[in-house]
């Protein structure tokens, strides 16, 4: 017997059918003699009509008030999967986050867990009842309504893995494993059977959503053991693993992109220290993450261009805190471009191998694609492009570095 979480995301919980569906899987383990928690995503595409509700109202948002909208596409899958249960004769009741509760801190609509009180849902557990938690919700101490970021679901999966101090968390999903690229765009990728927290962190943090960020982290630090597979076919998966079970690295691992990224321009910035403070400052307050920066030289003397990136849905707000600063003369003129894209290479084995930058500039000249920014650190280097290359570079990209399945 064996304790299990099993996280269904938005496309296994897309309609009643696939809702049966995963009703199926769950009386699987159910009926194999094991511990089931069940976390659940909002039904595909409702937490983007959710958000888009928000934007509508207003661009500059009050955050807590967001989440209380945007939370609530899970509490519809938990209760009709909770249904669908009963009516095959198991045992199961919807949780939401609040009744645990699920306390997280007060960074609104990107939260991170703090702690989880699973005594209720443990005894529940070892009654042989199925616990079905809405994924991507918390609460704060002071009682307010959060959310987990995009694609927090599996974080709250991993996370009750770990306070259930269960034997594995299995992430289905609508590809049947992690690739060395995302085999919606690389046709010639390839599954891989096992991959390190390591690697997998950069593979998330650089955009491959088929796992959130912090839910690596989180397996990682609480040794959880993952696998990422399919509601839609019965084949085996990719592990998530520790470093120690994998000897070799190649130099690149695979390819990671995101769409979700915005360009920002900064004309004629003052050359000065305290220019960043004021800039980046009110931003961080703001809770919104800046990621590729770069400075220019400007035309115009003792002045700067400053271009970074941050993602596409903080734009509007980036534009508002910015449009503050213009009035306080600390630069000229706002330039944005949300058509872009990035692209990143990954390898552990990087840092021991040459070459690789220049393999990835080689590629992306030939095929005529510009790059606005670039970034690296040890184990990747990224690029910022036009959103039109994107699928064009990761292709070229995976076939440069040989990852292509023959
Ligand atoms: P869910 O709704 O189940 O949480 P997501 O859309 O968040 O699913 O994540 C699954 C998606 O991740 C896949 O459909 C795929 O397009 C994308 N993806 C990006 N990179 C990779 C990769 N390297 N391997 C597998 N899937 C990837
Ligand atoms: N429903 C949320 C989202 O679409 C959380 C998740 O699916 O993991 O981002
Ligand atoms: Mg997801």
């Amino acid at each position: 017997m064996a304790r299990i979480v099993q996280k269904f995301g938005g496309s296994s919980v897309a309609n009643l059918d696939r809702i049966m569906h995963v009703a199926h899987l769950v009386k699987r383990e159910v009926d194999a003699g094991n511990e089931v928690a069940v976390v659940v995503s909002a039904m595909a595409g409702v937490t983007n009509q959710l958000v888009e509700l928000v934007q509508k109202v207003s661009p500059f948002y009050d955050l807590r008030e967001h989440d209380v909208v945007v939370s609530s596409g899970e509490q519809i899958t938990a209760g009709l999967l909770s249904l669908v249960l009963q009516s095959m004769g198991i045992q199961a009741r919807s949780w939401l986050a609040w009744q645990l509760p699920v306390l997280t801190d007060e960074s609104h609509s990107k939260a991170r867990i703090q702690l989880i009180r699973a005594d209720l849902l443990k005894e529940e557990l070892s009654n042989n009842k199925v616990a079905v938690l809405t994924g991507f919700q918390g609460i704060t101490e002071d009682k307010r309504i959060t959310t987990l970021g995009r694609g927090g679901s599996d974080t709250s999966a991993v996370a009750l893995a770990a306070v259930l101090k269960a034997d594995f968390c299995d992430i289905y999903t609508d590809v049947d494993g992690i690739y060395t690229a995302d085999p919606n765009i690389v046709s010639k990728a390839r599954k891989i059977d096992k991959i390190t927290f390591e690697e997998m962190l950069e593979f998330a943090s650089q955009g491959a959503k088929v796992l959130q960020t912090n839910s690596v982290e989180m397996a990682m630090r609480h040794n959880v053991r993952v696998r990422v597979r399919s509601s839609f076919s019965d084949v085996p998966g990719t592990w998530v693993v520790d470093e120690s079970e994998i000897l070799d690295h190649a130099p690149v691992s695979g390819i990671a992109h995101s769409r979700d990224e915005a360009k920002i321009t900064l004309v004629d910035l003052i050359d000065h220290p305290s220019s960043f403070e004021k800039i980046f400052t009110p931003l961080s307050e703001a809770h919104i993450n800046v990621d590729m920066i770069v400075k220019n030289i400007s035309t115009s003397a003792g002045k700067i261009d400053l271009t970074f990136t941050v993602s596409k849905g903080d734009l509007e707000r980036t534009l508002y805190v910015l449009e503050q600063r213009l009035t306080e003369n600390v630069f000229d003129k706002i330039n944005f471009d949300p058509d872009v894209a990035k692209v990143s290479v990954i390898g552990l084995g990087m840092k021991s191998h040459a070459g690789i930058a220049s393999t990835m500039f080689k590629t992306l000249s030939e095929k005529g694609i510009p790059i606005y920014v670039i970034s690296t650190s040890e184990v990747k280097i990224s690029v910022l492009i036009a959103e039109e290359y994107l699928e064009l570079a990761v292709r070229a990209l995976h076939a440069a570095y040989n990852l292509d399945v023959h």
